[in-house]
């Protein structure tokens, strides 16, 4: 039988955490290989910023980026120092025993050292009757306004968003655009979303806030025609007619591959120490929103991904499995209950 290939570091993911992690990885001569994934459904390798329009706070760009030239940048970026790409998705990951098994999707099982998951997190749905049913024929339900607003399927129609928060905003106002009239349907009396997006709705000419109301049922046989409510106050049904309908309540951290190999918080994201990305398992690491439930930003998940490649790198030398020329290894952050059985 032959060996499985064996790596230093492997990265699993594509969003800033990913890159991140590779760019310093690969500065690092560790030669990290990344698993981007793949195109599914309405997710695209590159993460959650291939849906989102200009990005106006990551650091460096005063004259706006969009997200998906921002992740091709970063990709560009950890391809120059190196990193080798494999465009598929981890299929299982065993960290049982150590070097870890990576089983990708299509390519031969290899092993790995150290292991990044930077993973992400994806869009939650309502689930009411017809929602998805509708989001997957392309009958006017999507949970990403960025992705698929601009087709002409949503021009000039009465188009809703649900949720309140930061996407909720940024998804109503790009909808703007295109529609004839943005309906922000909220469960609550106030946004959660920061004051300036709010405002920035609740100030459109064209959006209108249902407030305390939640949606029971997307209406519609091959289209979208409306929505039944219920209002969450009094409890009294009514329905809207609607051409389209977004769905932006929040995101569910992408860990199924690891069938619970990893500890979890309470919210089902991954368990690192504190101030650090190692994880429940020694030389696997976590970072960006799959580890972060609280900032969730592209610049915070970047910095996440920076320090799971150093800690990685630390990790290796530490363990006397890798060179660290740039980090004195003296004090390697090896979590204090890590158990070393099983490394090699
Ligand atoms: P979020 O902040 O968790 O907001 C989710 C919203 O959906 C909340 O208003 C919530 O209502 C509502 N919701 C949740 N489950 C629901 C359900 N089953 N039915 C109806 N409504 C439901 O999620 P997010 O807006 O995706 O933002 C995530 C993070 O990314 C935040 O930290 C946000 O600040 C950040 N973000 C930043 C930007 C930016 O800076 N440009 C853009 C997008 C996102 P309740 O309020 O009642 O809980």
């Amino acid at each position: 039988m032959t060996q499985p290939q064996r790596e230093t570091i492997a990265i699993i993911g594509s969003g800033p955490a990913a890159w991140t992690a590779a760019i310093y990885a690969a500065r690092a001569n560790l030669s990290p290989i990344v698993f981007e994934g793949e195109p599914m459904g309405t997710t695209l390798p590159g993460g959650q910023l291939m849906n989102t329009t200009e990005i106006e706070n990551f650091p460096g760009f005063p004259e706006q980026i969009t997200g998906p030239d921002l992740m091709g940048r970063m990709r560009a970026q950890a391809e120059h120092f190196g990193t080798r790409i494999v465009s598929e998705l981890v299929a299982s990951i065993d960290l049982g025993s150590h070097p870890f098994r990576i089983r990708p999707n299509y390519s031969p099982e290899l092993e790995a050292l150290t292991v990044v998951i930077a993973t992400g997190a994806n869009a939650r749905w309502l689930e009411v009757p017809n929602e998805l049913r509708l989001a997957q024929q392309g009958g006017g339900v999507s949970a990403c306004a960025v992705c698929d607003g601009a087709l002409p399927f949503y021009r000039n129609k009465v188009l809703a968003v649900v949720g309140g928060g930061d996407t909720a905003m940024e998804e109503a106002l790009y909808l703007t655009k295109f529609a004839s009239e943005v309906v922000v349907i909220h469960r609550r009396d106030s946004f959660r979303a920061s004051k300036v997006m709010a405002n920035r709705v609740m100030g459109h000419p064209r959006v209108r806030v249902l407030w305390n109301k939640r949606v029971t049922e997307v209406i519609g046989d091959d289209y979208i025609t409306g929505a039944r409510l219920e209002d969450t106050v009094s409890g009294a049904a009514s329905e809207i007619e609607l051409g389209g309908l977004f769905v932006a309540i929040g995101h569910a951290p992408n860990t199924g591959f690891l069938d619970g190999q990893l500890a979890l918080t309470p919210h089902g994201y991954i368990k690192t120490e504190a101030w650090r990305t190692a994880t429940s398992v020694p030389g696997v690491f976590a970072a960006g929103d799959v580890m972060d439930d609280y900032y969730r930003q592209a610049v915070t998940s970047a910095g996440t991904g920076c320090m799971a490649a150093l800690e990685a790198e630390r990790w290796l030398a530490h363990h006397g499995l890798g060179e660290s020329p740039i980090l004195d290894t003296a004090e390697a952050p090896v979590p204090a209950s890590a158990s070393m059985d099983g490394a090699a």
